[in-house]
């Protein structure tokens, strides 16, 4: 793997788990132990009933574009545009801000079904994005 002047996440000790397991190619999402919601992005806490009885599980990563939108100018050269940045909407019920990949922008649209594709990006980092399914 490479490192990257690219801006990547920083993982926490809430988060780790969440990195370590995009690295093995897992996705892991909470899952409340009391009301059985989704809870994305990681928390202390569930977002429905407030327990703090989260329990790590694996996503089957398949989904659909909620929203999306072409970056031509990015935040800094270290990206490559065009790229996608979507709100992907899992089928366990939760949402992620993520990266469209694998396809032109301009065959994106709203409602496409995606699933999970892990982009390595530094040795610490590899990010669940999402292609075409
Ligand atoms: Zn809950």
């Amino acid at each position: 793997m490479t490192t990257t002047d690219r801006p990547v996440p920083h993982p926490s000790p809430l988060t780790e788990p969440f990195w370590a397991a995009c690295r093995e190619g897992r996705l892991l999402v909470q899952r409340c132990d009391k009301c059985g919601a989704h809870v994305f992005t990681p928390q202390e806490f569930c977002r429905e009933c407030h327990a703090d009885a989260l329990t790590w599980v694996e996503s089957a990563g398949d989904g659909h574009v909620v929203t999306f939108t072409v970056i031509w100018r990015p935040q800094t050269p270290a990206f490559d545009v065009p790229y996608v940045v979507a709100v992907v909407r899992l089928e366990e019920g939760y949402e992620m801000v993520t990266n469209i990949v694998g396809t032109p922008p301009d065959v994106v649209t709203i409602g496409a079904p995606v699933r999970v594709r892990f982009t390595p990006v530094t040795d610490a980092i590899t990010l669940p994005c999402f292609e075409l399914a």
